[in-house]
Parts: C-alpha cells; sequence; structure tokens
C-alpha cells in the first residue's frame, strides 16, 4: 500500500462528513466512507461480497488508515481498532490468511471470543481514555 497524506473525505454513502483519512485508490477523488455507513454495509449490506472482510477491504480501505475504526479490541489493557474478523476454525484461517495476503500491513491480533482478529501491523494499540466502542 503506498503511504499518502490524509485528506479530507466525503461519505461516498451518505455524503456526510467522512473525517480526515488517506483516499483509497477503489474510491472516487475525495470520497471515503463514514463510520456508521462502514457498519450498515458490513452487516446489511445485500451484497454478499461487501459482508465480506475482504471484500469490503477491497472496495473501502482499512479501517484506521481509509476510514474510521468501528470496531475495538482489547489486548493487554490497549485497544487496537480491528480491521477484520474470522470465525475461529479451518474457514475462517483460510479467509484471515488471503486478507493478509492482500493487505500486508495487517496481521493477527490475536482470537478472541472465537474469532481471529486482525489489526494493522503498525497499530500499538491505544490506551482509552474515554468511552470507547468496544
Ligand atoms: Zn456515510
Amino acid at each position: 500500500m503506498t503511504q499518502q497524506k490524509a485528506r479530507h473525505l466525503v461519505c461516498c454513502c451518505c455524503g456526510s462528513d467522512a473525517g480526515r483519512w488517506e483516499q483509497w485508490h477503489n474510491q472516487d477523488k475525495g470520497f471515503g466512507l463514514c463510520g456508521s455507513c462502514a457498519i450498515r454495509i458490513k452487516t446489511k449490506s445485500i451484497d454478499d461480497e461487501l459482508r465480506s472482510p475482504l471484500g469490503f477491504s477491497r472496495t473501502y480501505g482499512l479501517p484506521g488508515v481509509n476510514f474510521e475504526p468501528t470496531e475495538y479490541q482489547q489486548h493487554y489493557g490497549r485497544h487496537f481498532a480491528v480491521v477484520a474478523s474470522f470465525p475461529c476454525g479451518e474457514q475462517g484461517e483460510k479467509e484471515a490468511n488471503e486478507f493478509m495476503e492482500w493487505f500486508t500491513d495487517t496481521a493477527v491480533l490475536g482470537e478472541f471470543d472465537g474469532r481471529i482478529i486482525l489489526a494493522l501491523a503498525s497499530d500499538e494499540g491505544k490506551i482509552a481514555v474515554g468511552p470507547m466502542n468496544v
């Protein structure tokens, strides 16, 4: 992934402020995704491809890079932005590995509550100072 400067983005879905993030190449210039649309698409899209972590990120990029993270995983007292999660087991491991092959700057954070959680390899975690979305 090429490193770019963060810029102000407008949500491609609802037109609201999507915050300052790096432009994802698969979106029109100046457009990104807001957090609430990210949640809605991941959970409710009628498109199977967009509900899959890989299909979603190939279309919209990565949380914490291209749009606001919407989910955090607590680990060793720190909060890591969840990039993708997969059910534990053979199929989930296969999909997690495929995701990491596409997005080489992601890594396994661990297994939590039956899910394989991927985070950015560069994410050192944040210490929560206020209410976080966990
Ligand atoms: Zn939106």
